[in-house]
C-alpha cells in the first residue's frame, strides 16, 4: 500500500482503470506519476528539513554567542 503524495492518505491500485486512486482525497495517478509525486514530496521535505535545522544551528550559535 502506498501513501498519498497529495494527503498521505491510502492509494489503492484500482485494476479496471489501471490507476491508483487515493480513498482519502480522491487524486488518481498512475504507477509512475505516483513515484514521481512521492518524490518530488520527499525532495521537498528534505529542503525544509535542511532549512530548519539550518535556522536551529543558527539560533543556537547567535543564543550561545550573546552570553
Ligand atoms: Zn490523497
Amino acid at each position: 500500500m502506498r501513501p498519498c503524495p497529495e494527503c498521505g492518505g491510502t492509494m489503492v491500485y484500482e485494476r479496471s482503470v489501471k490507476q491508483y486512486v487515493c480513498t482519502s482525497c480522491g487524486t488518481v495517478m498512475n504507477l509512475q506519476e505516483l513515484l514521481e509525486a512521492t518524490e518530488r514530496v520527499r525532495a521537498e521535505r528534505e529542503r525544509q528539513e535542511r532549512a530548519k535545522r539550518w535556522k536551529d544551528e543558527y539560533l543556537t550559535w547567535w543564543l550561545s554567542s550573546k552570553k
